[in-house]
C-alpha cells in the first residue's frame, strides 16, 4: 500500500454502511467490496450467528474470483481456502478452544501470506492475532431478512 500521493478515498467507505434486505444482495455487497480487496488483506467478519457473515464471504472470494458454490461455512474445518484470482483463506473459529488450537491451524501462515486474502468468521476469539492492518466488518439483523454492513 504505502503512502498516496493523490487523495484516497476507500472505496468501503463509500459502500458502507448498507442495507440488504435478502441473502443475494449481502453476497452482490460482498462482490463489490472485493473489488477493494489486494492480495495480503485480512478481514474480519462481526456478528451473530445467522447474521451473514458466511453469506459475505461467499460475495467477497466470489468477487477475487472464486467459485461462490465452494463457499460453506468452515465450521467443523476450521479453514478452508478456495482457489481464484486472489487465493482466499476462509476461517470459522467459532469452536476454537484454545491458543495451540489456532497455532495448529497455521494461522501464522495463514494471516501472513502475501499473495492470498484471509477472510475470517468469529474474529472476536482471536482478536489478539489479528494483524494491525485487519479490515472489520459488522453485520447485524433488521428485522427477519434485513442486514446492516458496517465497519466493525
Ligand atoms: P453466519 O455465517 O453469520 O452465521 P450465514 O451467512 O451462514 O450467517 O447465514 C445467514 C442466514 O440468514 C441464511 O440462512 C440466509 O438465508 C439468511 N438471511 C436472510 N436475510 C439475509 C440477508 N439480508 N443477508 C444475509 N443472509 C440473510
Ligand atoms: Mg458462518
Amino acid at each position: 500500500m504505502g503512502v498516496s500521493p493523490r487523495m484516497h478515498v476507500d472505496p468501503w467507505a463509500t459502500l458502507l454502511p448498507a442495507r440488504t434486505a435478502s441473502p443475494e444482495e449481502t453476497e452482490a455487497l460482498g462482490r463489490r467490496l472485493a473489488e477493494a480487496l489486494e492480495p495480503g488483506e485480512v478481514v474480519a467478519l462481526y456478528g451473530d450467528l445467522g447474521a451473514g457473515k458466511t453469506c459475505l464471504v461467499r460475495g467477497l472470494a466470489a468477487g477475487l474470483g472464486a467459485d461462490p458454490e465452494g463457499v460453506t461455512s468452515p465450521t467443523f474445518t476450521l479453514v478452508q481456502t478456495y482457489a481464484g484470482r486472489v487465493p482466499v483463506h476462509h476461517l470459522d473459529v467459532y469452536r476454537i478452544e484454545s491458543e495451540a488450537a489456532l497455532d495448529a491451524l497455521g494461522l501464522e501462515e495463514l494471516l501472513d501470506s502475501e499473495d492470498a486474502v484471509a477472510l475470517v468468521e468469529w474474529p472476536e476469539r482471536m482478536e489478539d492475532r489479528l494483524p494491525r492492518h485487519v479490515r472489520r466488518l459488522r453485520l447485524t439483523h433488521v428485522g427477519r431478512a434485513g442486514r446492516e454492513v458496517s465497519l466493525g
